[in-house]
């Protein structure tokens, strides 16, 4: 049984811990978080993964996985131990190491054993020469380690499939023996293992991310050229996707992306970027475009209601995405903020982020129960996050009870002419042809005629 120890135990570290546990490994997770520990210990969940708690729960029980504060003691037999702490943007868009060198301090001051560390947080291309370093000066006694870097590639709402069935497992490191070592870890999952440098395997975790966020911004902007020319950006999408030299992922036009990854990664990136004197022109478009999705759907939300003040406006959502409790930089933060300052009274249902939302949404924002007490008496409806639980609602019950039957679809999850059928004003994301703009999509079929 190889021993490993995991750094933070968030969504990446929480879920690490638990999987490799699940594959037969002896687990040690730390967190200076002591209320996150002391919760872990009596199986309460600091975050929400689909799955997670029960994986949690057959790991202890076996006594495979167990959590500490104490780092001496998550280091005092363990071979590998993996970093998985946030790194949050600082600033001025550069990525705030401040838990990493913690992190890779307390590992040099406690560490009794040989050593491979093994860097699981998206960290800018050089941190891992930055975090040997810091190992090397801060050891009382100089004790053989070695870093690798292995980018984290999970989604979260996913993230144990992600886990456990990786596209490719990439590893960094300057020593050849450490990075074989950690291939060895993850050889029961069956991906394919790329083992390179740790710059290029910092930077694959960078590039990665900015190429599906530039997937993102690119189709959010075909959406809006869409609805202009009276075409369908759903069908559209669809179109292109069959083509797997374009592939069908991240092709779903709306609100854009949020969340604890893009956002940050794509900003760092231009930083690293504009650090080394490139200006880089495709990652500011995304960002921006991507940015001006929030203020797009106040702007067609006020278009639809005629103006807002004194409207009453109820979300669908307000996760950054389904199947999370995440609410790190979620559109709904800025929607919301900017519905209210159209003065507009905003209420909220989400199934599962109610309680973490509270930290961050405008606390003007009423939360509520259900969608069907959600939609009572609204004069519009927005769908923010696409849950599946709104797929499949009572549309006919809702329509009923609310006071005007809006419905904003930021997410395209309806098909637009049933929803019309229903009785809805609706609107969805670059749905020219069955959405807002038909009548122009007469006008672009009467153009190709002549
Ligand atoms: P998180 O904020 O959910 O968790 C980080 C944890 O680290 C927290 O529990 C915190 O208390 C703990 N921590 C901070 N400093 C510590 C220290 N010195 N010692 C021990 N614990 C410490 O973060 P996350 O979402 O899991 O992200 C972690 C890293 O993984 C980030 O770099 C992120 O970019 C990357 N990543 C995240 C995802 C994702 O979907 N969340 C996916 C891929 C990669």
């Amino acid at each position: 049984m190889r021993q490993i120890s995991v750094v933070g135990v968030g969504y990446v570290g929480l879920v690490t811990a638990a999987c490799f546990s699940d594959l037969g490994n002896r687990v040690l997770a730390l967190d200076v978080d002591k209320e996150r520990i002391k919760g872990l210990k009596k199986g309460v969940m600091p975050i929400y993964e689909p799955g997670l708690e029960e994986l949690v729960e057959r790991n202890v029980a076996a006594g495979r996985l167990e959590f500490t504060t104490s780092y001496s003691e998550a280091l005092a037999e363990a071979e590998f131990v993996f970093i998985c702490v946030g790194t949050p943007s600082g600033v001025d868009g550069a990525a705030d190491l401040k838990y990493v060198r913690s992190a890779a301090e307390s590992i040099a001051k406690n560490m009794s054993n040989p050593l491979v560390v093994i860097n699981k947080s998206t960290v800018p291309v050089g941190t891992g020469d930055w975090v040997a370093g810091i190992i090397e000066d801060a050891q009382a006694k100089s004790i053989d380690f070695a870093v690798v870097s292995c980018p984290e590639f999970l989604q979260e709402g996913s993230a144990i499939a992600n886990f456990m069935n990786p596209h490719r497992t990439v590893l960094g490191s300057t020593d050849r023996d450490a990075a074989d070592k950690v291939a060895q870890l993850h050889l029961p999952l069956r991906s394919p293992i790329v083992i390179t440098n740790l710059r290029t395997a910092e930077m694959i975790k960078y590039a990665s991310n900015a190429f599906l966020a530039t997937k993102i911004s690119f189709i959010n902007e075909i959406a809006d050229v869409c609805e202009s020319l009276g075409a369908d950006v759903k069908e559209v999408a669809a179109g292109m996707g069959y083509d797997p030299r374009i592939g069908a992922h991240f092709l779903g036009a709306g609100l854009g992306y949020g969340g604890s990854c893009f956002p940050k990664d794509v900003e760092a990136l231009a930083y690293m970027a504009e650090e080394m004197g490139h200006e880089s022109d495709i990652l500011n478009a995304v960002m921006k475009v991507n940015n001006d999705r929030r203020q797009m759907a106040v702007d067609k939300m006020d278009e639809l209601m005629g103006g807002m003040k004194g409207k009453r406006i109820g979300l669908l959502g307000l996760a950054f995405k389904p199947n999370t409790d995440d609410m790190r930089d979620a559109p709904s933060i800025d929607i919301a903020a900017g519905l209210i300052k159209a003065g507009a009274t905003v209420r909220a249902y989400d199934p599962i982020s109610m309680e973490e939302a509270k930290e961050d949404i405008h606390p003007d924002v009423e939360m509520m129960p259900d969608p069907y007490s959600l939609a009572e008496g609204m004069d519009a409806l927005l769908v923010v996050t696409e849950w599946n639980e709104f797929k499949n609602l009572d549309l006919e019950r809702i329509r009923n009870s609310m006071n005007e039957p809006i419905l904003l679809d930021g997410r395209n999850i309806y098909e637009p002419a049933r929803i019309k059928e229903l009785g809805f004003r609706y609107r969805g994301v670059g749905r020219g042809y069955h959405g807002a703009a038909e009548e122009s999509q007469g006008e672009v079929l009467r153009a190709h005629a002549n």
